[in-house]
């Protein structure tokens, strides 16, 4: 019989993971108002809150990349952690087993998925005492690789590109600041919001610079110093034009919040910790004898949900150009930087050990005229078959080291993901006549409607989410980022952006 705090945790870790808080709803509504109608980051932004709209509905991940659970308990003096600890791990085991949550905990050694987030540091809990005998607050956060890679940690004082050396002083740390958001351009599914810790050393600073992300978007710092450099970095950082999903526009943060440790003389570290537009944070708190909810934090029940989107939904503009598989070269050679490809036919999903595998061992299947697809989807199991819950794109970037070598000697015509690759993979493209596409980074459920059958999965044996899943896709939407001609518009979103840091950086 399961305990009722079992049942109120795995209540909390469902919620969390498939309904956006309000201050981040309300932050990214902001957001919307303040793109032009039309443009990348205006349509990109519609996407998500469609995403957004859709899991809240369904009850379905936010995003497939489920992040690392991290849990802030308080307890009473004398309560039972071990007992606690316990039943956590088990409403995260239930939670993934109900596909809320994807199978994210991955053996550093052998590279094995345990299958149902539980192993050595997963998920991560943290118990503190209060002197609260008649309540237990449990806080969790999901937050998700892509950006989880993002997080940025400078010792000072340093130089820093663009920006010229930051001291130890308050403008040493802005530096820093505006430096951790410029780099993480759209590779971390921008707009993002992010918590800094000044000093500590790097393990506490990277603790408390996460625990900020545990305050909300409109409060306010306590500490005069910190206050007044969070309204200054919010204040300037939008002028930086990186937009969403890095397609260039007028946000590129929702958030900044910034805490303090003492330090060793000897050190002076600031810690960045980088969460995306998907900000699955949410908390409980229970009665210490019950263990039932006695209310929420960050969101109200008795408030009805309200859209984020537009309900009039997606509109086409007609401008589309519509690809199946397989897709020739004079077609792909025909697209240019810019434009909005609606993909259907076969697309087989590759992440990480796919890449890898396939630097050495021929493809499972042909791969000519096809698209590789970066992404590592919820799938539930049905019947004989599969179902895919959730598929939005992951970070491209990892693949940098393979991507153009399986492109030429494949025959792959293009590959969808986020956040844009570098120049080997350009000038992959390039000699093969191929593209990359970007689709919205953490737009799961979104996704998972434009894929309307599994016809089948090989290389299982690397888990669910590395695995290659054979998709069929209908009208998949997608922005050409990078075309067969040696254009980028992440190069060129980077390089315009880093004059804007500089000119950000002397004001
Ligand atoms: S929205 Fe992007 S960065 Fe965030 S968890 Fe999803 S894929 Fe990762």
């Amino acid at each position: 019989m399961p305990s009722a705090f079992f049942e109120s945790v795995l209540s909390l870790v469902v919620r969390t993971s498939t309904d956006l808080p309000p201050d981040v709803r309300a932050a990214m509504k902001a957001a919307m108002g303040q793109e032009e109608p039309g443009t990348r980051a205006a349509r990109a932004l519609e996407i998500i809150a469609v995403n957004v709209d859709q899991a809240a509905e369904g009850e379905g991940a936010i995003c497939q990349d489920t992040g690392m659970p991290t849990f802030e308990v308080k307890t009473p003096v004398g309560a039972n952690q071990l007992v606690m600890k316990k039943e956590i791990r088990a409403a995260i085991a239930e939670a993934t087993k109900r596909g809320k949550l994807r199978s994210n905990s991955v053996d550093s050694l052998t590279g094995g998925n345990t299958g149902d987030n539980l192993g050595p540091g997963t998920p991560i809990i943290h118990f503190e005492q209060w002197e609260n005998d008649d309540e237990i607050e449990v806080k969790l956060i999901l937050k998700g690789g892509g950006c989880e890679n993002m997080n940025s940690q400078y010792s000072l004082p340093m130089e820093l590109p663009h920006l010229g050396r930051a001291d130890r002083s308050i403008e040493g740390v802005r530096k820093c600041i505006l430096h951790a958001v410029w780099h993480a351009q759209g590779k971390g599914c921008a707009p993002g919001a992010i918590g800094v810790c000044i000093g500590g050393d790097r393990t506490s600073g990277y603790v408390h610079a996460k625990e900020q992300l545990f305050r909300t978007l409109d409060d306010v710092n306590p500490n005069e110093t910190l206050a007044e450099l969070e309204a200054s970095i919010m204040g300037s950082i939008n002028k930086l034009g990186v937009g969403t999903m890095g397609f260039g526009g007028n946000v590129s943060l929702i958030g900044c919040k910034i805490g303090a440790l003492n330090r060793l003389p000897a050190s002076f570290f600031v810690s960045v910790a980088y969460d995306c537009w998907a900000y699955r944070r949410l908390g409980v708190v229970l009665d210490a004898k019950t263990f039932e909810i006695k209310r929420w934090l960050y969101r109200d029940p008795t408030s009805p949900v309200v859209p984020l989107a537009d309900q009039a939904g997606i509109k086409r503009t007609g401008r589309e150009v519509a690809l199946r598989t397989p897709l020739t070269e004079e077609q792909v050679r025909s697209l240019k930087v810019g434009d909005v490809v609606l993909v259907s036919g076969r697309a087989y999903t590759g992440r990480d050990a796919v890449h890898h595998h396939l630097m050495s061992h021929e493809p499972p299947v042909d791969l000519r005229g096809g698209v590789i697809y970066h992404c590592g989807p919820v799938v539930a199991k049905e019947g004989n078959g599969w179902r895919v819950t959730a598929a939005g794109p992951t970070t491209s970037i990892r693949e940098e080291p393979y991507q153009a070598d399986i492109i030429k000697r494949f025959g792959v015509r293009a590959v969808i993901g986020k956040g844009g690759m570098g120049g080997k993979t350009l000038a992959g493209l390039k000699e093969a006549g191929a593209v990359y596409l970007n689709a919205i980074g953490g737009a799961a459920q979104f996704y998972a409607r434009a894929i309307t059958k599994v016809h089948d999965v090989s290389l299982m044996e690397f888990g669910t989410p590395e695995a290659m899943w054979h998709l069929e896709l209908q009208d998949f939407p997608a922005i050409v980022t990078m075309d067969a001609h040696g254009n980028s518009l992440h190069t060129d979103i980077e390089k315009e952006s880093a004059a804007e840091l500089a000119e950000i950086g002397k004001s």
